[in-house]
């Protein structure tokens, strides 16, 4: 179903009226995680009067530690769905457990898969039994036919709206959180007719590479970018380091937008 070879169109997923491929950038951007609705609602309309067109905050964090900060859980969606009713921005979240799949669907516009969950292959069958689009992050180690297989779980299952989102993958370089690979973009357009988009915030893991590598994204043809943007990142819960302020999310999307032009 995702095979390229079967659908020589490129596909273009709406997500609550927001396009996103065939010339259609989702610009997504937010904190790593919902930490209040004062810090949301002030990031949503920063990232909003730049031009962003979703609003992206974890409520469930899958960290690596049990002791770091976990999410606001339900707590955290509601605030989402707050802010949401304030801005009009659609939501992007993660969801780690099929138990809170109904709750997504009611208030998620683009439900995250997180890199290490991408092959968790029952809570991608679960995905099927709605009808929101996905938004699947490459796995820290996966191949491109492993991440194309894990999104043919989900178009299997019965939902096909799915967007791919390439976040870095782990390599023997440990200066960066991950590294980039911008190859996936050409190589996943010509295996599958999905978009996809890139996620420098999570690749780099340092706030300086997000514009460079988001700049270089688009102009490799990527299907838009999800950016973690925080009002005060060195007080930030999970992320801060990898956290642009508004005023750079501001400044990087007007380049974006001028590469997005040419090309
Ligand atoms: C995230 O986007 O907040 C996240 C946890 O990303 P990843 O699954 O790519 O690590
Ligand atoms: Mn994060």
């Amino acid at each position: 179903l995702a095979n390229r070879a079967f659908h020589p169109e490129d596909s273009c997923i709406d997500v609550s009226g927001v396009k996103v491929g065939r010339g259609h950038l989702a610009l997504i951007a937010g904190p790593c995680s919902v930490e209040s609705t004062e810090q949301v609602l002030e990031i949503a309309q920063a990232v909003k009067a730049s031009g962003a067109n979703m609003l992206r905050g974890g409520a469930f964090k899958p960290r690596t530690s049990p002791y770091a900060f976990q999410g606001m859980g339900v707590d955290g969606l509601k605030i989402l769905s707050e802010v949401k009713a304030e801005t009009g921005l659609p939501i992007v979240s993660e969801l780690m457990s099929p138990e809170y799949l109904d709750l997504f669907n009611e208030k998620v516009d683009l439900i995250q898969i997180g890199a290490r969950n991408m092959q968790n292959f029952d809570l991608l069958k679960h995905l099927g039994d709605i009808n929101r689009p996905i938004l699947l992050k490459r796995g820290l180690n996966a191949t491109y036919e492993e991440w194309v297989m894990s999104a043919e779980y989900i178009m299997a299952s019965g939902n096909e709206n799915v967007i791919l989102c390439e976040r870095g993958i782990r390599t023997f370089e440990s200066y960066t959180r991950n590294t980039l690979d911008l190859q996936c973009i050409p190589v996943m357009k010509k295996l599958t007719h999905l978009p996809v988009i890139i996620d420098p915030s999570h690749a780099g893991g340092k706030w300086w590479l997000v514009e460079p590598m988001a700049k270089a994204s688009i102009a490799a043809g990527a299907d838009g970018l999800m950016i973690e943007v925080h009002n005060d990142p060195s007080n930030a819960l999970c992320d801060g380091a990898q956290s642009l302020k508004p005023d750079k999310y501001d400044e990087l999307l007007k380049n974006i937008v001028e590469i997005a032009h040419v090309i």
